[in-house]
């Protein structure tokens, strides 16, 4: 079965071109208000037709977590059963979407619950732009735009499924569709230095993240797998091209880990490392997914995030939301996986 919302406008206009043109951006409004077919004014005649061949709404809700701050936790149901995760923060400055790029993932970060079982396999752009329209409908009307930024924080690695992901970018900025601005997309890698070079020649005006979480590669290499690959420097030389091409500050993800990188020898060297190159780094408190990585206490953070802006670096302590309700990556599919949600 093919997925129509993997199709641009365009090319839904070639695929139904045996309808009245009217019908393809019928279909294309249904997709971006997360409509199946029952729900949409098309003849029983092209449903029926449609529907041998293409799914509508690949997605389902399957469960839904509230926390405390309003957050909340969706379990979405892929139309092969699949279980993807998407998280809705609601924000004093228009609400994020924090969504999944693949099924699982194959990075095998220590800290990391996506990672756990693996990749099942990648995303299509449909399943992503209809994880958006899912969402968005669940959290207001379906034909207003409920959120204002995206951010692919969520479960998988962006750039290890490129060009579904490039092309997400396309129908999800389509200025027919949710018309999402590039400047409230932020993108977050591991590192995957090849697809730097790569992302960086398509000039997207987007946020691009670095999940750094080390200061040197020998640490890094013990918590991310990545590192064996790419070296810190290749990173940073990849970021500075990025840089030059797009002239957008990136970001910095670093997740405190207890005594791995969390000493102020870690702070001088982030200092030396980001030195000249126009970034921010957003430190996180690691939520502990039962593995043997520690948090450092929010106290500690605090003091390290001092230290970073007392040598002049632009950095802050990402406020956490919805720890009450796995709020991590990947905690709650892996949870359910196991029976335990
Ligand atoms: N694969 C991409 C995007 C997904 S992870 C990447 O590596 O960047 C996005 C971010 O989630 C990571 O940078 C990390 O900061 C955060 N994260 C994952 N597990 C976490 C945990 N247990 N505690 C805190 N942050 C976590």
């Amino acid at each position: 079965m093919k997925i129509l919302s993997d199709y641009s406008l365009d090319e839904l206009y070639n695929i139904l071109a045996d309808y009245k043109k009217f019908r393809a951006k019928q279909i294309f409004d249904s997709i971006i208000q997360g409509k199946d077919y029952n729900e949409t004014n098309l003849p029983k005649s092209m449903i029926d037709n449609l529907k041998s061949e293409y799914i509508l709404k690949p997605i389902e809700i399957f469960k839904v977590l509230i926390s405390k701050d309003g957050t909340k936790k969706y379990l979405l149901k892929l139309h092969d059963n699949n279980l993807i995760e998407c998280v809705f923060l609601k924000q004093n400055y228009g609400n994020t979407i924090c969504m999944s790029t693949q099924v699982g993932c194959r990075m095998g970060c220590k800290f990391c619950a996506s990672t756990q079982n693996g990749l099942i396999r990648n995303l299509t752009p449909g399943e992503m732009l209809s994880t958006i329209s899912i969402v968005n409908a669940d959290n207001g009307k379906c034909t207003d735009r409920n959120f204002t930024n995206i951010v692919l924080m969520g479960s998988g690695e962006p750039f290890d499924n490129y060009d579904n992901v490039v092309k997400w970018l396309e129908l999800i900025t389509d200025e027919n569709g949710f018309n999402v601005s590039e400047r409230n997309i932020s993108l977050s890698t591991c590192g995957l230095v090849d697809k730097i070079y790569e992302f960086a020649e398509l000039k997207y005006n987007i946020t691009l993240c670095i999940s750094l979480h080390a200061t040197d590669d020998e640490t890094r290499k013990m918590i991310m797998p990545i590192a064996n690959r790419y070296t810190i420097q290749e990173i940073i030389k990849a970021l500075k091209y990025y840089i030059s091409k797009n002239n957008r500050r990136v970001v910095f993800e670093y997740c405190l880990i207890k005594d791995t990188n969390d000493s102020f020898e870690d702070v001088k060297k982030l200092s030396v490392l980001t030195k000249g190159l126009n970034c921010h780094i957003n430190v996180i408190c690691l939520n502990p997914n039962g593995g043997s990585l520690k948090a450092t206490t929010k106290k500690e953070a605090y003091a390290f995030v001092n230290k970073l802006n007392e040598l002049g670096v632009s950095a802050t302590l990402r406020r956490s939301q919805g720890n009450d309700i796995e709020g991590a990556c990947g905690m709650l599919r892996a949870k359910t996986l196991k029976g335990n949600a």
